[in-house]
């Protein structure tokens, strides 16, 4: 009977080691898959494109020449996206985690489009180019612009916006080819251009380069279009981003979202470069120059020459501005009132700084109600 117990305590004692070292293994034979794109467990395609895109970039080694552990993360980025983004090859990993990819003979690449293990491949389908971004000729940037209200300025904000823009085929990566490949032309040889002879006089004969029609000057043709893009190794997509709009913004800033503008497989990607605007009619009665703001406040001729009275003047932060005066304090029409510190955020300034705010009394008097509308 004691033996027993004993036995027990020990198996209980080895089984909880067992265990604990079995889980310590799980958690180091393979990483985190999500946490390497930063994304949840419940991401959507979406989101996992997405935290590919901006990592993929941030990582880059043509960004962080000698750092190895920013090419690690490269590396990393480009394997958890080829697992997640692939609807079974995640639902394997969910369950069975690293190695059951590894024992299902996918431990990443030979997916979609024979995409294969090179991170580079897998950077130059999303940006077009070749994989890099030094050398690589690069393609126009693209401007837009986003409005947002005077409040979104004062207090900042993420604004989303989307952005039509031409995009690397994903399904036959830029080849424009139904089965991946494209073949030297016939017509040219492959050179992409023809030599044509022409007579200019009898006997007189001039030789000019054209570029070869059959293969459009490219020297390569697709046996078969891609369903997808129609042969044209580009799309049309509608990306997302987020502006971040900072405190105080000033006119006519722009955000930019790298690499993220027309894409093609002939160059890098350029730049996208988003203009910051105040939304006309969005400012809530407050006109803005620089850090400062500006109001125009109408009395009435018997508030302005007897006073005792008193605004609560709602704010672009939600707060209330107060205006008074006291019984028997006058006011003069066009008489300015400073309110320190109540403008706007100072732009990346010290936290807490803040313009003014200016009041400009105008004070309407009986008969001359129009006179109102006017200012
Ligand atoms: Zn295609
Ligand atoms: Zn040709």
């Amino acid at each position: 009977m004691r033996l027993t117990r004993r036995a027990i305590v020990v198996w209980v004692v080895l089984v909880t080691i067992l265990g604990a070292s079995l889980a310590a293994a799980v958690a180091e034979s393979g990483r985190d898959y999500y946490q390497v794109l930063g994304v949840g467990r419940d991401a959507t395609e979406k989101e996992i494109k997405s935290a590919y895109r901006q990592l993929s970039k941030k990582y880059h080694p043509d960004k962080n020449p000698g750092d190895s552990e920013a090419e690690e993360r490269f590396v990393a980025v480009a394997a958890a996206y080829e697992v997640l983004y692939d609807k079974e090859k995640r639902e394997i990993y969910d369950r069975y985690g690293e190695d059951g990819l590894r024992q299902h003979g996918q431990g990443g690449g030979g997916g979609r489009g024979g995409a294969g293990h090179d991170p580079f491949d897998l950077f130059s389908r999303f940006f077009g180019g070749q994989g890099h971004f030094r050398g690589a000729r690069r393609g126009p940037n693209m401007e837009v612009a986003v409005e947002v209200s005077l409040a979104e300025l004062y207090l900042g904000a993420g604004v989303e916006i989307g952005v039509s823009v031409q995009a690397v085929c994903e399904q036959c990566g830029g080849t424009g080819s139904a089965d991946g490949a494209r073949h030297t032309c016939d017509t040219c040889g492959g050179r992409g251009m023809r030599v044509v002879r022409r007579q200019l006089a009898p006997g007189m004969f001039q030789t000019v380069q054209m570029p070869c029609d059959a293969c459009k000057g490219k020297g390569t043709v697709i046996a078969h279009a891609c369903k997808i893009c129609g042969g044209h190794g580009v799309v049309r997509e509608t990306r997302t981003h987020v502006v971040t709009v900072e405190p105080g913004t000033p006119k006519g800033s722009r955000v930019v979202f790298e690499s993220e503008a027309d894409e093609s497989p002939e160059w890098e990607a350029g730049d996208l470069y988003v203009e910051v605007r105040e939304r006309r009619g969005a400012n809530m009665g407050f006109r803005r120059r620089g850090a400062d703001l500006f109001r125009v406040e109408v009395l009435s001729a018997r508030e302005a020459l007897r006073g005792g009275w008193t605004r609560a003047v709602e704010f672009l932060d939600g707060s209330n501005v107060t205006l008074a005066r006291r019984a028997g304090e006058a006011t003069q029409p066009g008489e300015r009132e400073v309110l320190k510190g109540r403008g706007m955020p100072v732009w990346r300034g010290v936290k807490g700084r803040h313009g003014d705010l200016f009041v400009e009394y105008v004070v309407v008097f009986p008969g001359r109600a129009r006179a109102r509308d006017e200012l």
